[in-house]
C-alpha cells in the first residue's frame, strides 16, 4: 500500500534493522523499544488489522511470532516476555499495518502485565452471561463488519469510566 510505513520497510525504501525474514513475515526492532530487543513482527502484505487477514495468513505469522519470540527471548536472555498487537483507535494502534510487538521482560522492569494496559473492571453474573452470548452468537469472519468495528467515534459519547457493556 503507498503511504504506509511498514509497507516501506518490507520493500527496503525505510531503512529498518531486520532480525527475522521468511517469505511472508518479517521481524525488525520498534524505533521506540520498550525494552532493548523489542522487535515488530509483521506480514509482508499490506492488512491494516488482524481482522481483516484470511485465517490461513494470520496463522502464518503466529508462526512467525513463535519463532522470534524464542529468537528475542534467547537473545536478549530474558526473563519474560510479552506479546502484544494492537487492532483500531480504541485499542492504541498507531500504525496501520497489523504488527505484533515482542517485548523481552525483564524482572527489574515494571513488570506489569495487562494492568499496565487496562484497569480490571467489575462485571456482575448476567452481564458476564449477555457478553458471553453475544460473543458466541458472533460471526468470526469479521473483516466484513470492520467499519461497524473499528470506525467508532474519536470521543466516547459517555466518559470512560461509564462504559456500556450492554452494547
Ligand atoms: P502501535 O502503537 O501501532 O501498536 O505500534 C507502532 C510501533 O511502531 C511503535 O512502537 C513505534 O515505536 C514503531 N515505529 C513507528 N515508526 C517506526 C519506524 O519508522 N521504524 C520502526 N522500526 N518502528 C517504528
Ligand atoms: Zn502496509
Amino acid at each position: 500500500m503507498e503511504q504506509c510505513l511498514f509497507c516501506g520497510i518490507v520493500a527496503g525504501k525505510v531503512p529498518s534493522k531486520k532480525v527475522y525474514e521468511d517469505s511472508h513475515p518479517i521481524a525488525f526492532l520498534d524505533i521506540n523499544p520498550r525494552n532493548p530487543g523489542h522487535a515488530l513482527v509483521i506480514p509482508k502484505k499490506h492488512y491494516t488489522t488482524l481482522l481483516d487477514m484470511p485465517e490461513k495468513e494470520s496463522g502464518t505469522l503466529f508462526e512467525s511470532v513463535r519463532r522470534v519470540a524464542a529468537m528475542v527471548s534467547s537473545g536478549t536472555k530474558s526473563h519474560g516476555l510479552s506479546v502484544v498487537q494492537s487492532n483500531g483507535q480504541a485499542a492504541g494502534q498507531v500504525v496501520q499495518h497489523v504488527h505484533f510487538h515482542v517485548i523481552p521482560r525483564f524482572l527489574n522492569d515494571t513488570s506489569a502485565g495487562l494492568e499496565g494496559i487496562l484497569p480490571t473492571k467489575r462485571m456482575d453474573e448476567a452481564s458476564m452471561d449477555k457478553i458471553a452470548e453475544a460473543i458466541k452468537s458472533a460471526s468470526h469472519h469479521h473483516a466484513s463488519q470492520k467499519e461497524e468495528h473499528y470506525e467508532r467515534p474519536e470521543k466516547p459519547k459517555k466518559p470512560k469510566d461509564e462504559i456500556d457493556f450492554n452494547f
